[in-house]
């Protein structure tokens, strides 16, 4: 086992990666565990982001979460390239458990695992991903002015995203698997009475289809008749749910019931002295890069505090 860290941040999102930037340039050396999969985190799989400050012209995803490894790297943040598969959190001294044997201690821990969103799995997802599918309507809704946009999804967010892309969509078409929402009433009563929003219920997602030049409809079957129709769209927005990637931390922290990890009102301290938390693990509603990147500064600055014993 190495020599007791002062800070392990667990995850190089924007989250993390700014945690980094913040303790090295305040004279620590965090220890970054960067994650085996997908290191850079969500980005990492996204092409180009034109909503994060300071790129006028845009930024591809992965040339953003180069230049954050980098900067971080600059100031004296060390990157394993492991996943944390368990944590033991005491008193005073944190133990964190890389995949492939490594055994870290440090004095205050910042996670910043982020969340996967959940997916279709349906033919022409991945085919089409970032070339009209999308799980993010804040982020690539610019992209489909004028253009058919379906949601897939029942819940507040995809109403939330439904609505909102009618700013964009020259029509915009929600599909939804049940005959009920999930949504609360208010946003049900906001999706059903907004004229641009036609409802596709009981009705569920087979394929998506398109060319070279990316998505252009999918193929959907109601599940009452069984029937087998193609709806044009060329940005289609899954709106299904993320999963917190916080499995490794069960009984370790507190988290609410869907795994997402609490916080003490508007720090980043969590459940455990010492243990700070930040990103797309925390946050249910942003889920922005630049927010992310925001409370990694947060959780940066909480950490400081705690180790100079203020
Ligand atoms: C396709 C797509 C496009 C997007 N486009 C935009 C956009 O244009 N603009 C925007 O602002 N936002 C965008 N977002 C949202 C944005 O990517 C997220 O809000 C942001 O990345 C969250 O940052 P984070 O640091 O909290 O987590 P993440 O980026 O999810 O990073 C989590 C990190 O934790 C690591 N990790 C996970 N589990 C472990 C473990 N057990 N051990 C060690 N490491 C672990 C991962 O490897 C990763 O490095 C997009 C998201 C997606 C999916």
């Amino acid at each position: 086992m190495s020599d007791i860290q002062d800070v392990v941040i667990i995850g190089s999102g924007p989250a993390g990666y700014t945690a980094a930037i913040y303790l090295g340039r305040a004279g620590y050396r965090p220890l970054v565990i960067a994650g085996a999969l997908t290191p850079g985190g969500q980005l990492v799989n996204t092409t180009t982001v034109e909503n994060f400050p300071g790129f006028p012209d845009g930024i591809l995803g992965p040339d953003l979460m180069d230049a954050m490894q980098r900067q971080a790297e600059q100031f004296g943040a060390r990157l394993v390239w492991d996943d944390v598969v368990s944590v033991d959190f005491g008193d005073d001294v944190h133990t964190v458990t890389c995949d492939q044997g490594d055994v870290f201690q440090a004095r205050t821990v910042v996670v910043t695992t982020g969340s996967t969103v959940r997916k279709l799995q349906v033919p022409g997802e991945e085919t089409f991903a970032g070339r009209g599918v999308s799980y993010c309507a804040t982020c690539d809704g610019f992209f489909f002015r004028n253009k058919p946009i379906v949601v897939v999804g029942g819940g507040d967010s995809a109403c939330e995203e439904a609505l909102f892309l009618t700013r964009f969509g020259s029509s915009v078409t929600l599909i939804h698997r049940r005959d009920e929402f999930r949504a609360s009433k208010i946003m049900q009563e906001r999706v059903r009475s907004n004229p641009d929003i036609t409802l596709m219920m009981n009705t569920v997602v087979e394929r998506v289809n398109g060319s070279d030049a990316g998505a252009e409809s999918i193929t959907v079957r109601n599940r009452a008749t069984d029937e087998v129709t193609d709806v044009p769209a060329n940005g289609i927005f899954v709106a299904i749910g993320h999963t917190p990637a916080t499995d490794f931390l069960h009984g370790a922290l507190a988290l609410d019931d869907d795994g997402y990890i609490l916080v003490d009102g508007a720090s980043t301290r969590t459940s455990v002295p010492g243990v700070f938390a930040a990103g797309d693990a925390v946050d249910r509603v942003y889920r922005q890069a630049i927010s992310a990147a925001g409370m990694g500064c947060r959780a940066a600055l909480d950490a400081q505090r705690y180790l100079s014993g203020d």
